[in-house]
């Protein structure tokens, strides 16, 4: 097994660029690749490319494009373990993880190349002579950015959006990451996308995206990050009158009410607040749980919490990888060490490792003030926060109180509690009874400061295309 080559890929081939950026090994903190940055002239012949290969995409008639996205689908599928060897390497989840996470992208590809075969527009009832005809068409070269938590599955989303409404697409994947987009260049390549069609490049963020987006090819603007870098993001696109498409932070609540059994709801959230080493927009996160059942849930919660086994990715036994970067591991200290000062209890984890890598055991707190900055922001990483509630009221109050609203969950039986939920929640996707935000056929994503569009579902290709209506009288 080895990493792969790490270079662009413009205008159907693979390049070198002016300069190289080392990419670590989050486990020991070792090199294992030079990824190869873009130059203003890369970018430049990548705009040219997806201009070009607009063309040719959005007028291939959707069974072919769909044949071309399932045919990389399943090359993908048959390369599925040197893509999560890569993904572990580079990123440091468990490789059943990241052999979960391919199959995972290449769903969200099954599901968009079906899709293109439905984007269907509509024919308006009018009088005999005239007829009114509304066209969903491609809305042209997409500039996507993906972020490094899922290497694979969060390129896969953009790109099977873009490819499967007609449009081109330029990535710039996440420099920390960057095999799983590679891997899905390499697929494309080989089952036959025409050049222009997906172009890769990497780089200084901010440069790419400063360059790109005021760029005239460029159509669309889909982003999934931080909501800080949504919102510039967003001011650039607004300055140039482009639509954007944003999946940005969360910090998903989980209501635990007093009709389930505490023991079962706090050991199906340990095992989902440790995938991905927490580094999910969707993780459960601040968990609201009745005050009848706090004591035994927190008690379950903590002891499954110090028994998830943290590692290397590559051992078979590990749970939990490291986090995936220095910065989530001091921001992560940081929350824990402002929550304990201000008065929070914890229960387990917390400490720091000694020795190379980015370890950070699964932590729980408990009994946290308001003011505890970890209650407010995003932790992005294995940090679970526990507080009781005396009533679903007071839940709901308390799960909406953010201006984030991307994912949240509950744990009840009753189908008036869930009534109640389903009303009044405030986030783009709410699970009862399991932790699972997405799959690929439900539309994902946010409201107020998470974002906003959908990704996935019968959702998913609206953002990558434009509505036309044609109004055709029979006679002059
Ligand atoms: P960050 O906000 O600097 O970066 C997040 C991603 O955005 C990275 O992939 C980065 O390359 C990209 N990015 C940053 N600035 C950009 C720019 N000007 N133009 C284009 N792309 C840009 O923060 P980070 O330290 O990498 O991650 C921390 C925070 O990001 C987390 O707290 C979390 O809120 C958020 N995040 C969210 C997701 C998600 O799935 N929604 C994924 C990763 C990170």
């Amino acid at each position: 097994m080895r990493y792969p080559d790490l270079q662009l890929y413009i205008a159907g081939a693979w390049r070198q660029g002016t300069d190289t950026l080392p990419v670590l090994n989050p486990a020991d903190e070792s090199v294992i690749g030079e990824l190869a940055v873009a130059s203003r002239l890369d970018l430049d012949d990548a705009l040219a490319a997806a201009a070009e290969g607009h063309k040719t995409w959005s007028r291939t008639a959707p069974a072919n494009r769909a044949a071309i996205i399932l045919k990389a689908a399943a090359l993908m599928r048959q390369r599925v373990e040197e893509i999560a060897y890569a993904i572990t390497l580079e990123h440091g989840k468990p490789l059943a993880q990241a052999r979960l996470e391919v199959q995972r992208g290449c769903e969200f590809f099954e599901w968009d190349a079906a899709e293109a075969l439905r984007a269907y527009g509509r024919v308006i009832p009018s009088g005999p002579d005239i007829r009114y005809t509304v066209l969903h068409q491609p809305i042209g070269p997409v500039a996507a950015f993906s972020p490094w938590n899922f290497p694979m599955s969060q390129p896969s989303r953009k790109i099977a959006g873009a490819l499967a409404a007609g449009c081109s697409i330029i990535l710039k994947a996440a420099e920390e990451t960057p095999a799983g987009a590679i891997h899905i260049a390499r697929a494309f390549h080989d089952a036959g996308l025409p050049p222009g069609v997906f172009n890769l490049v990497f780089g200084v963020p901010a440069d790419i995206s400063g360059h790109l987006i005021p760029e005239p090819p460029i159509r669309l603007v889909a982003f999934t990050g931080s909501t800080a870098v949504g919102k510039h993001l967003t001011e650039i696109a607004a300055r140039n009158m482009k639509p954007v498409l944003m999946e940005l932070g969360g910090h998903a609540p989980v209501i635990v009410c007093d009709d389930v059994d505490p023991v079962a709801a706090a050991e199906v959230s340990v095992m989902r607040k440790a995938r991905n080493a927490g580094q999910v927009c969707t993780s459960p996160t601040r968990f609201f749980v009745d005050e009848k059942l706090y004591g035994a849930f927190v008690k379950t919660f903590a002891e499954r919490a110090k028994a998830i086994r943290l590692g290397n990715g590559m051992a078979p036994d590990t749970q939990m990888g490291p986090v995936a970067n220095h910065r989530r591991k001091s921001a992560l200290h940081a929350l824990v060490c402002d929550a304990r000062a201000k008065g929070a209890r914890l229960l387990a984890g917390g400490e720091v490792p000694d020795g190379p890598g980015y370890f950070f055991p699964l932590t729980v707190l408990a009994d946290l003030p308001d003011d505890a900055r970890a209650m407010r922001e995003e932790p992005f990483g294995p940090l679970a926060l526990i507080n009781p509630v005396r009533s679903l009221d007071d839940a709901i109050e308390k799960a909406n109180c953010l201006p984030f609203g991307l994912a949240a969950y509950a744990f009840t039986h009753s189908a008036s509690n869930v009534h109640q939920l389903s009303e009044r929640i405030e986030a783009g996707n709410l699970s009862i009874n399991t932790l699972e935000a997405s799959v690929a056929e439900t539309p994902f994503g946010g409201v107020k400061e998470s974002g906003y569009g959908r990704e996935g579902g019968a959702e998913g290709l609206h953002h990558y295309m434009t509505v036309k209506n044609v109004s055709h009288r029979m006679t002059i």
